[in-house]
């Protein structure tokens, strides 16, 4: 008999690769969301299309499964996350409340809760060249509003439902995903799918546009990396907040030039510091997470970006966006 589980958000970027993970290590899935994936079928064994902030679907979600991966989530690129508090913090907070209470009541043997970097105090973040970011340093709290205040909230109640009712939770604290299979524009897609979007669509000597002044510094974590650092804090008995990403800090800058060297175009970059480009500095301190899973991301940014940038670019080409000629030329 094969272990049962849900991903909520199966429809969504990392739950949907998740899916394929689990499936393929031998787990029988159920994959939960508002809609199906973008950009292919999904491979889940059931795929049911519900609304998680209603209470009656979470209880539907979660019945007859062992394990729930839940990843839904109201989100999208900094863009995003700063123009909509209110919906946002509403919408995943009735999520997360649901579906811990539905866990609960279903009797699941583990729950795991995708946090965010976000819920890292701004006062900590202030410089490019920034220290970082330890677990322990998310209180005092003065987190991301909206979305990062959410999941923090969200981290605290599973750890409540931990202490008082004995539901194994797991949190992870995702630093910047990225990869083929994302939303890469509309509003939604995060800073490597742009700029692999907008260097995709410029021509050699182009200018491209870049939010804020290039400074301002993050690290970034391949799909491949986080789905697997997601099935390791699973499977391991560490129950409190992990940081899963890579600690290999870049500028907004250095991740433009190294997308286009992939290209091969030479583009001038067009500043917008009026566009909203979230803290100044972040960085992953990984010593944790090496400690309790003697493992940590291992896909190098120039690989991963290289893998998301010719799939975007693919993904253009298709929809008649790019001169087929493009390709014969490279
Ligand atoms: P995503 O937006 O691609 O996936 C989230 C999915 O949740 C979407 O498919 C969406 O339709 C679904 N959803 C939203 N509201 C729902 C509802 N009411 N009922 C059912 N489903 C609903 O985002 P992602 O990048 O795959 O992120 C997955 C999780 O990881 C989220 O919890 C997110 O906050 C967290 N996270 C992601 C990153 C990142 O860099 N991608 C960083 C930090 C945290």
């Amino acid at each position: 008999m094969k272990t049962r589980v849900l991903v909520t958000g199966a429809g969504g970027f990392i739950g949907h690769h998740l899916v394929r993970y689990l499936v393929e290590r031998g787990y029988w899935v159920r994959g939960v969301d508002l809609k199906e994936p973008e950009f292919e079928p999904t491979v889940a064994h059931e795929f049911v299309r519900l609304d998680l902030r209603e209470f009656p679907n979470c209880v539907a979600a979660v019945e007859g499964v062992e394990e729930v991966y839940h990843l839904a989530a109201d989100m999208g690129g900094i863009g995003y996350i700063t123009a909509y508090h209110a919906d946002i913090a509403r919408n995943s907070a009735l999520i997360n409340l649901h579906m811990l209470e539905a866990a609960r009541q279903a009797g699941v043997s583990r729950f795991l809760f995708s946090s965010s970097a976000c819920v890292y105090p701004r006062y900590r973040q202030d410089t490019p060249d920034v220290i970082p970011l330890r677990e322990e340093d998310a209180w005092p709290a003065d987190p991301e509003p909206g979305y990062g205040l959410e999941k923090l909230f969200a981290e605290e109640m599973c750890r409540y439902y931990r202490e008082d009712h004995g539901l194994e939770t797991r949190v992870v604290r995702f630093h910047n995903v990225y990869g083929p299979l994302g939303t890469y524009e509309g509003g939604k897609e995060k800073a490597p799918a742009a700029i692999c979007r907008k260097v995709a669509l410029a021509r050699d000597g182009d200018e491209i546009e870049v939010w804020g002044d290039g400074k301002q510094t993050r690290s970034f974590m391949y799909i491949d990396d986080c789905v697997e650092g997601i099935y390791r804090i699973m499977r391991s008995d560490y129950p409190h907040p992990l940081n899963l990403g890579t600690d290999r800090l870049v500028t907004i800058d250095e991740l433009v030039d190294i997308v286009c060297r992939i290209a091969g175009k030479r583009l001038r970059k067009r500043y917008d510091p009026s566009k909203p480009q979230g803290v100044r500095g972040r960085n992953s301190d990984n010593t944790r997470l090496r400690e309790v899973l003697g493992w940590e991301p291992q896909v190098p940014l120039e690989v991963g970006l290289e893998r998301t940038y010719r799939w975007i670019e693919e993904e253009l080409r298709r929809a008649g966006r790019l001169p087929v000629a493009d390709r014969v030329a490279r």
